[in-house]
């Protein structure tokens, strides 16, 4: 081979390289952007963010990036979420009554003062279509959920009154029994929902307010499920199947829930996520509702101390080998397990952000377009991916209305006759 041969095969390759590189990156390039478009054109629901106790801490700003935690709008931007639901939570779960009910209002208050604050970016939304019409504006909706029926304070008024403030959902228990439903993190007491469970449900049903059966025992879900006129929501639980945690739902459950129109909103949560992640933790810690005991200790009600040292004692933990890596594409096996169960019209997105200790590549809201990217990557159709973002639960919520509505209509027509 002379010199001049292997120059003009050298150039060959030259340019034979980058081509293919191209090619390659053409390739890629179409998936991806084929997702960014989509994602960034959906409405992405999140109905499960613990924020709103860091919305009273002195070093957090909603409306700036902030170096630790999960959400906040410069983030909540990059990521394309545009609607969100801040769950109201109190940080003692045994926290009854009219305390229970003042803690819930100061919450409350906190995120009307943040929407009003950011107004630029931020809308309270109560309907599905105010969801869509916020998205339209470019706005990002924010709606409210109480974490815990018992702040309501056994008070069907206070259940209306919460309903006059936006709460458009209450998940029924927390991780401690109330006097009227049975927590799956607490010994059953009432045999799932009492009669005057089923009073609040129905009163749900009639206020519009989405019911939430995340965190109670699986005989409380079946009590409700039987009662309420209106398709159930799971805010943020995930698959049992693939990780055996009691917060999570059964295949069985999973099919019971769809049959009746209702949602499971995948969770993020890594005990939750991986059931070798959930068996170690149980192990070295406990169990996720106790494990941190400690921490609390130290933090007492301060949510930011918490997160740190919590984030702090996982990454020692780790290092040390006893907790196993968990990577953010279990989310997707979580999708993808209910899509196969039960079809794409029942699975949506639940954080629990800045609320749960998140799985390796999914930080904070700002990496929520990997969630497309991946369902695009599997084959999903786009119609399937806008609803597994948000439209499902858009869809639950506009049943709910409708059946508020006639239940409304029916006592006035009774009312007259
Ligand atoms: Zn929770």
């Amino acid at each position: 081979m002379n010199d001049d041969c292997t120059r003009r095969s050298f150039l060959t390759a030259l340019c034979v390289i980058p081509t293919m590189l191209l090619a390659r990156a053409a390739g890629n390039d179409s998936t991806a952007d084929r997702a960014h478009r989509i994602h960034f054109s959906s409405i992405v629901l999140d109905t499960h963010d613990d924020t709103p106790l860091r919305f009273f801490s002195k070093t957090y700003d909603l409306g700036k990036r902030n170096p630790d935690g999960h959400i906040d709008i410069p983030r909540m931007r990059e990521g394309g979420l545009n609607a969100i639901f801040f769950s109201v939570y109190l940080f003692d779960e045994h926290v009854m009554g009219s305390p229970a009910v003042q803690k819930a209002l100061d919450q409350i208050d906190a995120i009307h003062e943040n929407v009003r604050k950011y107004s630029n970016d931020l809308v309270l939304c109560r309907t599905a279509d105010e969801i869509r019409h916020a998205h339209a504006r470019g706005k990002i909706a924010v709606l409210i959920g109480i974490e815990g029926g018992q702040m309501i304070g056994n008070d069907l008024g206070v259940l209306r009154l919460f309903g006059d403030l936006g709460v458009r959902y209450i998940t029924l228990a927390h991780a401690a029994n109330n006097e009227w439903a049975d927590s799956s993190n607490d010994k059953p007491v009432h045999n799932g929902l009492t009669d005057f469970g089923k009073d609040i449900v129905r009163e749900m049903n009639r206020r519009g307010i989405l019911v939430d059966i995340s965190h109670v025992t699986d005989k409380t879900f079946y009590d409700t499920l039987e009662v309420s006129k209106a398709p159930l929501i799971a805010s943020h639980s995930s698959c049992r199947a693939i990780s055996n945690h009691p917060r999570n739902m059964t295949d069985q459950m999973i099919r019971d829930l769809a049959a009746k129109g209702g949602v499971i909103q995948i969770t993020y949560e890594k005990t939750f996520l991986d059931q070798a992640y959930r068996e170690a933790y149980d192990r070295v810690l406990g169990n996720v509702f106790t494990g941190t005991g400690d921490i609390a200790k130290v933090c007492g009600e301060d949510i930011d101390c918490y997160s740190r040292e919590n984030l702090k004692m996982e990454a020692r933990l780790t290092k040390e080998g006893k907790l196993p890596i968990v990577r953010w594409e279990k989310i997707i096996e979580h999708i993808d397990h209910v899509v196969k169960l039960v079809g794409p019209d029942h699975v949506g997105l639940g954080s629990d952000f800045d609320g749960a200790s998140m799985p390796d590549g999914m930080e904070d809201c700002s990496k929520l377009p990997k969630i497309t990217e991946a369902l695009v990557g599997r084959g999903y159709d786009e119609s399937v991916i806008r609803k597994i973002l948000g439209g499902n639960l858009l869809r639950v919520m506009e049943q709910n209305e409708r059946v508020s509505r006639e239940m409304q209509v029916t006592e006035h027509q009774s009312d007259r006759s």
